[in-house]
């Protein structure tokens, strides 16, 4: 067999930063504090790679990796033991109630249907997630005296804050509504925050932090500004160099046309591997500092790029997307999560 020549489009993951910044979220809660801190793992690490990142998480201390769905188990199991895997998703069939028995992977329950599907399926320990004002998944306060919630044996007592990324007044609201909860069901601990929730102090951090984005380079709120690094460095390959004349248009609607003369590079980069149209308009990639603006539109799997700053790249010089994400995000208009994890499948990890 002929192994692929390298591809084109490679993502270096920062495998220092990404155990720095679990560990910078560790110390928020306090150097030698009992509160535990995990990591969510879903979307195959946000885009970045459970092969990749989810043995650096386990090395660097987390104590749990939260996937969404059942599908997502087995490629964690590779690297963690499934008492330390949670499913946020619940069990919504009987066979992923089985499937949770057979491996051992503890369910989240979300809902008196879910509570009642476990109990009649063998029962035994899970964690439940409790709605406080989000209204996606989770009991509601009215639900938690249902018999089926209170037959449960829950270990981690979860709920989600909607705005931890603003200083809104819903996160003391629902800071008020989860220690309600807390009363109305027996449990063994305690989880609210994510990344930003991180960042709201330690009334909210409870026993075990849930943060996702920040481990990955996300800055979800300003005061983490500081202290997360990049970790995901998407590169693209220059394919093939042009010479443009004044009047030539570029890409598809001859979105651009050249008023000068100007050397340009059809890079191999599209919008099937998440570099979407809406970095055309704004865009550029960069090379050794220097800003290459994007000519036209952004095609499935090639965009041009304006050369003039860096006349002497060429076939096969690599291209950094500008990928640090609060900038990424104000600059595309897409959320720190979608840049992550829409990075597409032709990029070589
Ligand atoms: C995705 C998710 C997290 C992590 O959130 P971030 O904002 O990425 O830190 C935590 N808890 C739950 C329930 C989630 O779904």
């Amino acid at each position: 067999m002929h192994n692929p020549p390298p591809a084109t489009l490679r993502l270096t993951v920062d495998t220092d930063a990404l155990a720095a910044n679990w560990r910078a979220l560790a110390a928020l809660a306090g150097e030698a504090s009992r509160v535990k801190t995990g990591a969510a793992v879903k979307a195959n690490c946000y885009g970045l790679g459970v092969d990749a990142c989810v043995p650096v998480l386990r090395d660097a201390g987390a104590a749990a990796f939260f996937v969404a769905h059942w599908s997502e188990v087995p490629a964690v199991l590779q690297h963690v033991s499934a008492e330390h895997i949670i499913v946020l998703h619940g069990p919504g069939t009987a066979d992923e109630a089985a499937y949770a028995r057979a491996i051992g992977v503890k369910p989240v329950i979300n809902s008196i249907l879910q509570a009642k599907l476990w109990i009649a399926t063998g029962a035994g320990p899970c964690h439940l997630m409790v709605d406080t004002g989000i209204n996606r998944l989770g009991v509601g306060p009215h639900g938690l005296s249902d018999p089926a919630i209170q037959g449960l044996d829950i270990g981690i007592l979860l709920s989600h804050l909607a705005s931890a990324d603003e200083a809104s007044p819903m996160n003391a609201q629902q800071l008020r509504a989860f220690q309600t909860c807390q009363e109305q069901v027996r449990h063994q601990q305690l989880s609210l925050c994510n990344s930003a929730g991180i960042a709201l102090g330690s009334a909210y951090h409870h026993d075990l932090l849930r943060p996702g984005l920040a481990l990955y380079g996300g800055v979800p709120c300003p005061e983490l500004a500081d202290v997360i690094r990049q970790v995901a460095f998407p590169q693209a390959a220059i394919i093939q160099k042009r010479q443009l004349r004044a009047g030539d248009s570029v890409g598809y609607n001859a979105a651009f046309t050249a008023q000068h003369d100007m050397p340009a590079a059809v890079v191999s980069l599209g919008y099937a591997d998440g570099f979407l149209r809406c970095w055309g308009a704004h865009g550029f990639l960069r090379n050794a500092g220097r800003d290459l603006p994007i000519l036209g539109k952004v095609s499935m799997d090639m965009v041009v790029v304006d050369l003039t700053a860096a006349p002497e790249l060429a076939e096969g010089d690599w291209l950094d997307l500008p990928y640090h994400l609060p900038d990424a995000s104000r600059l595309s208009g897409l959320s720190q999560y979608e840049l992550l994890t829409i990075l597409g499948q032709r990029f070589q990890k």
